[in-house]
């Protein structure tokens, strides 16, 4: 078993960093990997984060779980394949063998710690100066404090649920935290919620079979994405079983945790469920960690305020990943902390390094997919007027040909190209395969790609990914 460290090893650490998910592993065993003295306090049993132990590795294993039912149940009897039409769901069996595996990598990064000379402290910490952490054991058992160099808030977020006060019974509802822990699958559920959490979870859910409801302020979901892709996935969603209340608040829950629970919204509807899921957002874990006391200032909303290279506005304070509010994503916490790694403890070539928050692509795990980079048409009309171009294919892929018309799934395609020699300077796409599809296109997009590079650009057939260098 790797060590887990309970009191400090040296006087003086080079780096502590608060936090042992994406960002804080990230940056920390980059630092190590310089020779630097590192050590990760986080407060967790389970080292990875948000992402390993609630986010993206759980989520996207229960979306392989919901495509798969997708496939069976509706695409199989159209190859041909019968016999398997009615499969049934284990969620209690799949949620322990979905545990297992998480626990697993929870251990692989505290190998990796061990192996690559970062200490892992388990417990809570607290800046008590800018050059020192206070360490408190789990369960209250004892405190110690750590002096150091330099340090980084990786403290990432946690999902928001509405106060009792603000929305009475509130409280009576799960968030997204709350999904891993189901041991049974709820028979009926109410999403509330519009964003990337609320669509991915309900997804899986209406996929599997409970009966899923979803409450949203607008008309449709994903109001912050390119218009086609939520004029798109809302109707999708619709017709594969979704019931939407749309242009909806919840006013209050009524019922009992575990029961039946009563969502009544502000158009007087009553919706009936077992489970409500909030999803309404995430705000950072920055409360009591003696940042502002410091003079570590925090925008409205509680975030860290940071620079372009992540600095704090306290010397040797730095924060990166979801603690800065901007870009709530893995790789972007991944990729912030190394380069920060890289410009403090790095060699001289790597002295400006920083993350660009320009072009990052991203997929929402819908069913279809969702892949989107750069700005939406909205952005890009604002930005540059009359300059822009739109090139955009609707289509069914290929798979579907074999498939009954009512299951055959959306495919939309949209490229947002400006001026003259068209750059790209917005991609979005809706439909199977588009999470794989769309890395290459953000390096293009990264590239500075034109409309030209894709003309020029031989396809591969047949693919649906072809449509993107072939729009006319
Ligand atoms: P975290 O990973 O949240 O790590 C912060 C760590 O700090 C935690 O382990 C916490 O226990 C610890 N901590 C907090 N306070 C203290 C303290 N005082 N002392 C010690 N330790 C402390 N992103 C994607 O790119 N793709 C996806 O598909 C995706 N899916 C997601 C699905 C869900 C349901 C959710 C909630 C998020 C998803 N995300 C996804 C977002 C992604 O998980 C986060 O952007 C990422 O985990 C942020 O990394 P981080 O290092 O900033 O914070
Ligand atoms: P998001 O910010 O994506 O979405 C939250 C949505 O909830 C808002 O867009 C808003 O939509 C709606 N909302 C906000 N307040 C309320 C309210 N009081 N009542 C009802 N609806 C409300 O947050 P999520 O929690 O979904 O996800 C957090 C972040 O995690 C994401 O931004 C993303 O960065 C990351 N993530 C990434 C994933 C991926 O990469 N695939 C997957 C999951 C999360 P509206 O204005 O339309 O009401």
């Amino acid at each position: 078993m790797p060590p887990v460290y309970n009191k400090p090893t040296v006087d003086k650490y080079d780096y502590v960093l608060l936090g042992g998910g994406s960002g804080g592993s990230a940056s920390s065993r980059r630092a190590a990997s310089y020779g630097k003295k590192v050590a990760v306090v986080e407060m967790d049993p389970y080292l990875g984060g948000t992402c390993v132990n609630v986010g993206c590795v759980p989520k996207k294993i229960m979306w392989h779980a919901a495509d798969l039912q997708d496939k069976i149940s509706h695409h199989a009897s159209g190859y041909k394949l019968t016999g398997v039409e009615k499969p049934t769901f284990d969620w209690a069996a799949f949620k322990l063998q979905r545990d297992a595996y998480i626990r697993k990598l929870n251990g692989i990064y505290a190998t990796n710690f061990d192996r690559e000379g970062v200490e892992y402290h388990h417990g809570t910490g607290r800046l008590t100066s800018a050059k020192t952490v206070e360490v408190t054991l789990p369960d209250g058992k004892g405190k110690y404090t750590l002096n150091t160099d330099k340090i980084c808030i990786a403290v990432g977020g946690h999902p928001i649920i509405p106060s009792d006060d603000k929305i009475p019974g509130a409280s009576l509802g799960i968030d997204s935290d709350g999904f891993f822990d189901l041991e049974e699958q709820p028979k009926r559920v109410a999403v509330i919620g519009a964003g990337y959490i609320a669509v991915e979870l309900a997804g899986v859910f209406n996929s599997l079979g409970t009966e899923t409801h979803m409450v949203i302020r607008g008309e449709t979901v994903l109001r912050t994405f390119d218009d086609t892709l939520q004029e798109t996935l809302t109707p999708w969603m619709e017709k594969t079983g979704v019931k939407f209340h749309k242009t909806s608040n919840v006013t209050k829950i009524e019922g009992i945790k575990g029961q039946t629970l009563t969502v009544h919204t502000d158009k007087g509807e009553k919706i009936e469920v077992d489970t409500v899921l909030w999803a309404i957002g995430r705000e950072a874990e920055t409360k009591d960690l003696g940042l502002e006391e410091l003079g570590v200032k925090l925008d409205a909303k509680g975030n860290v305020v940071v620079d372009e290279y992540q600095n704090s506005t306290v010397d040797n304070i730095y924060a990166i990943g979801d603690v800065q509010g901007k870009a709530l994503l893995t790789p972007v916490a991944i990729a912030a902390g190394r380069r920060l790694s890289n410009r403090v403890f790095g060699p001289e070539k790597f002295k400006n390094d920083k993350l660009s928050y320009e072009n990052i692509p991203t997929v929402v795990f819908s069913h279809p997919t969702i892949g989107t980079v750069g700005l939406t048409e909205a952005e890009a009309r604002k930005r540059y007027g009359d300059a822009v171009k739109i090139y955009k294919s609707s289509f069914r892929a290929l798979y579907f040909s074999m498939i009954e018309e009512e299951h055959k799934e959306p495919t939309v395609y949209k490229l947002i190209v400006v001026g003259p020699e068209e750059r790209i300077v917005g991609v979005h796409i809706i439909g199977l395969g588009s999470d794989e599809v769309m890395q290459g296109f953000g390096v293009a997009v990264k590239m500075g790609a034109r409309k030209q590079d894709l003309d020029d650009t031989v396809a591969i057939h047949p693919t649906s990914a072809e449509e993107l260098v072939t729009l006319r």
